[in-house]
């Protein structure tokens, strides 16, 4: 009997050691996504770096180990073909200049960007749920709705709202440019992440209001981004119920746009959007002095909700490996914003949406 169990017990540990190299090449690659790490080290005691450019830091499992049960709020599975950056050097290709997007373009104001900038910094705490985030949700919707935006407040949770003002254009299509007004709470902070990006939508919201248009413009302030895209993903699952989702035809997102080290703008989507991150990229070199870095795929911001739907959707954020050392602290505060990163970023946005806004495809 004795015998019998020690084969038994042998044969159990070569069945689970087969199983589990099965997994161990199978499902191995994973990528870092330390958006709700809030300061915490990750634990990479496991997993060794595969590849880390821009963005995307992929890592594989060490052959014989597997990944920690809390590991997975940090390291998400990933195919072994599912990433790619493609630096600035090789993004160079440029278009024909509008003159109608130069005459936009000249009209971005940075002292309107500062000074809503300042408000939004001069809130105690913009967390969500918190007084200053209920009364930045205000301040958008009384500023959206001053320029003449139709204006839609939705609280997916008490205290907790979204809001959106729309322009309608000659069909019922949309380019809409979203981002989160929230903060993770430091006091008089978020100046980056993301009064920055916030700031600049109502500024692209004035400047865009009268431009030509076949589609509609959605202005979009998201909440509870920093809980999880609580407000994006509440809006896609409505809009996805209601019809809008299928009448959004491009998405821009803007998540910290205020912090420069190089010049560099990140430009991430998902692989199957590649050639409209190109093409973006060509933007990019066109009408500002930026050096775009196209990230695949996307993570970590309000633009993932859309792109689970296939909505082609893309984030600029500042260059995410010389990104902000005040990431999520205290010291995330309006001195550190480079506002002339900052307004190359608005003029990109501005060539992007005022494209997609004629497009007749
Ligand atoms: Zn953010």
């Amino acid at each position: 009997m004795k015998t019998l169990a020690i084969i038994c017990l042998l044969l159990s540990q070569t069945l689970y050691a087969q199983t589990y190299d099965h997994l161990d090449t199978a499902l191995s690659y994973y990528q870092l996504d330390p958006s709700h790490l809030h300061g915490k080290e990750a634990d990479l005691s496991n997993v060794e770096e595969q590849f880390n450019q821009g963005r995307m830091q992929i890592y594989r499992l060490k052959k014989g180990h597997v990944l920690k049960i809390e590991q997975a709020e940090y390291l998400k599975p990933i195919a072994a073909d599912g990433w790619k950056v493609i630096a600035p050097e090789i993004n160079n290709s440029t278009t024909e200049v509008n003159p109608k997007i130069m005459t936009v373009i000249n009209e971005l104001n940075v002292t309107n960007v500062r000074g809503h900038l300042e408000y939004f910094t001069g809130q105690t705490s913009r967390r969500s749920g918190a007084p200053g985030n209920q009364e930045s949700t205000t301040y958008i919707e009384k500023f959206l709705g001053e320029l003449g935006y139709e204006m839609t407040r939705d609280c997916f949770s008490p205290g907790l709202c979204n809001i959106w003002g729309t322009l309608r254009g000659n069909v019922d299509e949309y380019v809409l440019i979203e981002a989160h007004l929230d903060s993770v709470g430091r006091a008089y902070a978020g100046a980056d992440d993301n009064g920055s990006g916030a700031a600049g939508l109502l500024e692209l919201a004035r400047v865009l209001k009268s431009v030509d248009k076949k589609r509609g413009l959605i202005i979009f302030a998201t909440n509870g981004e920093e809980s999880g895209l609580l407000g994006a993903k509440d809006f896609v699952w409505k809009a996805r119920d209601n019809g809008l989702l299928n009448k959004i035809k491009y998405v821009i997102n803007m998540d910290m746009i205020g912090y420069n080290k190089n010049g560099i703008v990140d430009i991430e989507t998902n692989r199957e959007f590649e050639d409209l991150a190109k093409w973006k990229s060509a933007l990019a070199n066109t009408y500002t002095t930026l050096k775009p870095e196209i990230t695949m795929p996307a993570w970590g911001s309000d633009h993932v909700p859309f792109l689970q739907y296939k909505v082609p959707s893309i984030l600029t954020i500042e260059h995410w490996k010389t990104k902000t050392p005040c990431y999520h602290r205290e010291c995330d505060k309006i001195d550190t914003i480079n506002f002339e990163y900052m307004m190359e970023i608005l003029k990109l946005n501005v060539a992007a949406s005022m494209e997609k806004m004629v497009e007749t495809k």
